[in-house]
């Protein structure tokens, strides 16, 4: 716990040197989403015409079809709704990462996403509070990678 926690904004890391997994590349939908992350942000899309909100960026809600749906900021906390360890890399560049952890986070405000989560396999379990942290992998993205609270 830091006295900026009510900060919307979470601290960058820039780690495009030694960064060997793969690179998001912005286009339609999703620039906005990877534009915030370069500035510590992570957004949601809650549509205006339903409510629902939905995340990973799409052009079109889910809910009612409305197009574009608008961009809010999340706060960046979340629950483990579940994990996986990864033994074997779910992709080449994460070789050297093993074991890894990769959980489905329930945000505050009620999306679910896939992401890496930044710590020991032994040290997370379903319900544990998450709080963001964005890690830069090219000048055009950061990735949402969890931590515990
Ligand atoms: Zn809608």
């Amino acid at each position: 716990m830091t006295a900026d926690e009510s900060a919307p904004t979470a601290s960058v890391e820039d780690r495009r040197e030694e960064w060997a997994g793969p690179v998001p590349v912005p286009t339609g939908a999703n620039t906005e989403f990877w534009a915030a992350t370069l500035e510590g942000e992570l957004r949601y899309q809650h549509c205006d015409e339903c409510g629902t909100a939905q995340l990973y960026p799409r052009a079109v809600c889910t809910g009612c079809s409305a197009v574009d749906p608008p961009f809010e900021p999340s706060e960046g906390r979340g629950t483990v709704y579940s994990y996986t360890v990864c033994h074997v890399p779910g992709e080449p560049g994460f070789g050297d990462r093993t074991p890894y952890v990769v959980a489905a986070v329930d945000l505050a405000e009620g999306p679910r996403l896939l992401a890496l989560v930044d710590c020991e396999p032994e040290a997370i379990e379903i319900g544990d509070p998450l709080e963001v942290r964005f890690w830069q992998v090219s000048d055009e993205a950061a990735l949402p990678v969890f931590v515990p609270e």
